[in-house]
């Protein structure tokens, strides 16, 4: 026991400094799949020793602190993870739970899209006007990074069309798409200055300055990928409000699909999987949500994340050898 209470504590220790290392300060220093091996440890730890969960484990917590350099923002609705699977099981396995914890034996329709890797911002817009925007923080409190979202020039400040509710919240990620990745590196290199380590870690270094005229000059982008404060007015379907974000002038992925059941997931998956050097910006997998809004709300939530979502990762695409070599700018 002593040898699997010592892990543990040293799985929280590595999980909490890598956690911070990339969160907070948009600096990691092990790849993500390294990170995911870790926390996928200390959850298979936990679940055969609940006794050794606690409300301050990694394994409940949402990303970082937010940093005091900024203002802060408290999400009126939780900004959460989600959970992952990794196969084809564990994807039967999800949609499984679902049903048991529902106590019918539904076919779920699941709306299908990419898993953009950059930094997930949730965009205010009052009467139509973007008057906030604030990065996710851990979950309940965000940085507040309103001028420097203001520059990306995919996001609307002003709404398109009419209907949205009053007071409307977009939640969806700013990334850096591949080309403006490589060329801003270029420069950089060029000019003997430090390169990004990858687009997301650009992206999320990018979004957090203080000055937003560096943010400007970074090219940065935007797609929509849900609705927080105000979706109670929108329509039952999770597709048909993406839908009705793009027609009010937000970005919406082309990749976005309904699919039938896990199988249809699954396909997607794969179709996604296979185009994935060809897609212009950078996705770490593909994302799972169960399109019917009413279902999603029976469902709920568990300590980090919806239980009628998930994430399909795919395989890791860095090592550790590329990362060690790499002077990181933030
Ligand atoms: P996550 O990245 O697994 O999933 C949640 C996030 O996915 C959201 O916050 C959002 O930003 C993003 N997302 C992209 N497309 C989406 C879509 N269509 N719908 C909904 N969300 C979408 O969760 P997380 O807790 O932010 O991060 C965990 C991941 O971060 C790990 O799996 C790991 O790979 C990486 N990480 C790496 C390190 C490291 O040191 N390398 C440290 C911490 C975390």
């Amino acid at each position: 026991m002593s040898d699997i209470l010592s892990r543990h504590r040293q799985l929280c220790e590595l999980l909490v400094e890598y956690g911070h290392q990339y969160y907070v300060l948009d600096n990691p220093t092990v790849p993500d799949a390294e990170y995911d091996r870790l926390m996928r440890e200390l959850i298979a730890l936990e679940v055969d020793h609940p006794e050794l969960k606690t409300p301050a484990s990694p394994s409940v917590r949402v990303g970082g602190q937010p940093l005091s350099a900024f203002s802060q923002v408290r999400h009126e609705i939780p900004m959460l993870s989600l959970d992952n699977v990794f196969s084809d099981e564990e994807l039967q396995a999800f949609e499984q739970r679902m049903r048991d914890r529902l106590k019918r034996e539904l076919n779920f329709t699941f709306c299908c899209e990419p898993k953009l890797d950059g930094l997930a911002v949730s965009l205010l817009y009052v009467d139509g006007q973007l008057v906030q925007a604030a990065t996710r923080g851990d979950g309940a409190t965000g940085e507040e990074i309103t001028e420097n979202v203001r520059t990306i020039k995919a996001i609307p400040l002003v709404l398109r069309g009419s209907g949205w509710p009053a007071r409307l919240e977009v939640r969806g990620e700013v990334f850096m798409p591949k080309a403006g990745f490589e060329a801003m590196n270029a420069k950089a290199q060029a000019a003997g200055e430090k390169v990004f380590v990858n687009p997301r870690n650009a992206a999320a270094g990018s979004l957090r300055q203080l000055d937003s005229r560096i943010t400007a000059s970074r090219p940065l982008s935007f797609y929509a990928y849900g609705v927080g404060i105000g979706g109670d007015e929108l329509g039952n379907s999770h597709f048909a409000r993406l839908n009705q974000l793009k027609a009010w002038g937000l970005p919406l992925s082309p990749e976005v699909k309904l699919k039938e059941g896990a199988a249809g997931c699954q396909a997607f998956h794969d179709d996604i999987l296979a185009r994935r050097s060809e897609l212009p910006y950078e996705i770490d997998g593909v994302v799972y949500k169960v399109d019917d809004i009413a279902l999603q709300q029976e469902l709920g939530f568990v300590a980090r994340a919806p239980r009628w979502a998930t994430a399909h990762k795919f395989p890791a695409e860095e090592e550790m050898t590329l990362l060690e070599n790499v002077e990181f700018q933030v």
